[in-house]
């Protein structure tokens, strides 16, 4: 086997180990392979492995690398930080999900360009738990407000939440962040917001997916 056979596999026991303790199954869960620095070849071999959803963080390279790819993916996930002069671009790469919806600007600027191409776009909002001024997202206080905000302009439509965990060896650190999280999403849930659906949560990297699982992570970006 090689090496991306046996992480994978490896990785999947682990979830489905970790979701049968839960009483969930891996069927709950959406497997998104971040494919950031990693060359199309090995891309296109976890594609062939099964993995259906890639990630990648700056439009550049993803614009560079998904059109090379010759294996079929069910959705291409942004998960970087994004800006107002690469959205034409992002768009063109048919994006699934953008998960990192971090502020009303960058969300009003999406929108606009949508609305020229008369498309509509899944969106998540990312929040920015830990409060670790080296990340982007939006304050888990003002990350309500701003949903119902977002929730106003036509073109987007709120899928969930996203979060990236603390940045520490000790994954259960976390654990706090990653439950505030989906309690944040269940209270926003509750508010009806139009349009608005608090279907996932993105939560969960290489160092702390399990954790994730147990408080209720349904999207692992890893
Ligand atoms: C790079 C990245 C990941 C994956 O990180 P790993 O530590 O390699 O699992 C997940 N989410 C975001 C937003 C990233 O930028």
């Amino acid at each position: 086997m090689s090496s991306i056979a046996e992480n994978l596999a490896r990785l999947q026991e682990n979830i489905a180990q970790t979701l049968h303790r839960c009483g969930r199954t891996a069927e709950d869960v959406i497997l998104v392979a971040v494919t950031k620095t990693h060359p199309v070849e090995t891309v296109d071999e976890a594609l062939r492995l099964g993995i259906r959803h890639i990630g990648e963080n700056k439009v550049q390279e993803a614009l560079r690398k998904i059109p090379l790819l010759r294996d079929p993916y069910e959705g291409f996930h942004f998960i970087g930080h994004l800006q107002s002069n690469k959205i034409n671009n992002l768009l063109s790469l048919k994006p699934l999900l953008i998960q990192s919806i971090d502020s009303l600007y960058i969300a009003r600027e999406l929108n606009n360009s949508l609305g020229r191409k008369n498309l509509t776009q899944d969106i998540l909002v990312q929040v920015n738990t830990t409060a670790e001024t080296t990340k982007s997202g939006v304050s888990f206080e003002n990350a309500a407000e701003m949903v119902w905000q977002i929730a106003a302009l036509p073109c987007l439509r709120i899928r969930g939440l996203m979060t990236i965990g603390l940045m520490s060896i000790d994954p259960e650190r976390t654990r706090p962040y990653f439950s505030q999280l989906r309690e944040l999403g269940e209270k926003i849930e509750k508010q009806g917001i139009p349009g608005v659906k608090m279907e996932y949560l993105s939560m969960g990297m290489s160092d702390d997916y399990l954790v994730a699982l147990e408080e209720g992570s349904n999207m692992l970006r890893l």
